[in-house]
Order: C-alpha cells, then structure tokens, then sequence
C-alpha cells in the first residue's frame, strides 16, 4: 500500500525508505520547489552528496538510469524516472534565515535550512551544517559566462521524479517556500511524496 504525503508550503517530510524501495517526489500543481536530502539510516554521517554526484555523474543535472552517490562516494539512489524537463538544480544552498536576509527578501515562517534542522531533531540525528540539498523542480543552469540564472519552474502538474533507493535511506523533502527568482512559478503550492 503506497503512502502518500502532501507537503504544504513551508513545511517538510521525514520517510524511512528501505534499500530497493522507490519513492516520488510530486510537483502536485506543477508549482513547488522540493529540497531533498537523503541519509543512510544506519550511518548518518554518509549523506547523498550534490558534489560527489556531479563528480561521479560529470554533470550538473541527473537523469533516468543515473546513480547519485554518497559523500562516501558508494551509491545511494538511482533515478528510475523523470516526468518533467529534468531541470533539478543542484548547485543553489537550501534557503535559510540568512539567505532571506542576504537578498533582502521577507523570510517565510520556516525556511528549508529549518526544515532541515528540525527533520534532523526529529529523528534524534545531530546537525552541524546543512548540507546542499538536490533542489528537485528547480530551473536554475550556468550560462556560458559562468553566471548563474533561476528561471521558473518547467514542471507541470503531476510532474514526478521516481528514485530507487540504493541503502536503507531516511529521507527529508522541504516544500520550499521561496519566492526568490519565481523559482517555483511565483506562488509554491505544494508537493507530494509516494513512497
Ligand atoms: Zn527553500
């Protein structure tokens, strides 16, 4: 029996996936940044890592029959489908009070830096940095003078990313609430995670 969580704005999800299980990340309206993270749930200090996957990958986005890697360079999830333009950043930082106030932007009630933190309470995990999340639903490339530019999201509603988990993972998703670059087509709307 598949679960299904909505995730509203702002707020985040906590799942335990175990080895070989899949999992949808749902851009539910077609409007809504996700930043996701996933853990190995027997060793938290081995983490899905952005750099050592475009180091692995030689690439900035990830696409169907790719395995992400762990900061332990080991394999971690493997993406068994994409429904959208497959435009999923990962080169931004999660948001946070601070970037709020960087860009001179009101910040939300909860920012994904928080959301992360709080998700690693839950589950009795110790944070001491937040690592870079894969900003799932994201429209952000580098142009060819080495700047970087958000555009709105391409996703359209009911666009999913399926995953193949590779270890017995905990996985955090924060619906994120940024209005910053219209990242996620002006209002977030929510996303959903199946697993
Ligand atoms: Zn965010």
């Amino acid at each position: 029996m598949l679960k299904n969580l909505f995730i509203k704005p702002g707020n985040f999800c906590v799942a335990n996936i175990y080895k070989g299980q899949s999992l949808k990340v749902i851009s539910t309206f077609g409007n809504q940044v996700v930043d996701f993270w996933a853990l190995n749930s027997e060793n938290f200090n081995e983490i899905l890592s952005m750099s050592h996957s475009r180091s692995a990958l030689y690439k900035i986005w990830f696409e169907p029959n790719d395995i992400l890697v762990s900061n332990h360079f080991k394999p971690i999830l493997k993406v068994s489908s994409d429904t959208s333009q497959g435009c999923h950043d990962t080169l931004h930082a999660a948001c946070s009070q601070g970037s709020y106030k960087f860009y001179g932007e009101p910040a939300p009630p909860s920012s994904c830096d928080e959301n992360y933190n709080a998700a690693m309470e839950k589950i009795g995990a110790k944070s001491f940095a937040t690592p870079s999340p894969w900003n799932l639903f994201e429209h952000a490339f580098v142009l060819d003078d080495g700047y970087l530019k958000d555009k709105p999201t391409t996703a359209k509603p009911g666009d999913y990313v399926e995953l193949e988990a590779l270890k017995n993972l905990i996985i955090i998703c924060s619906a994120c609430p940024s209005k910053v670059g219209s990242i996620s087509g002006f209002e977030p709307q929510g996303a959903t995670l199946e697993y």
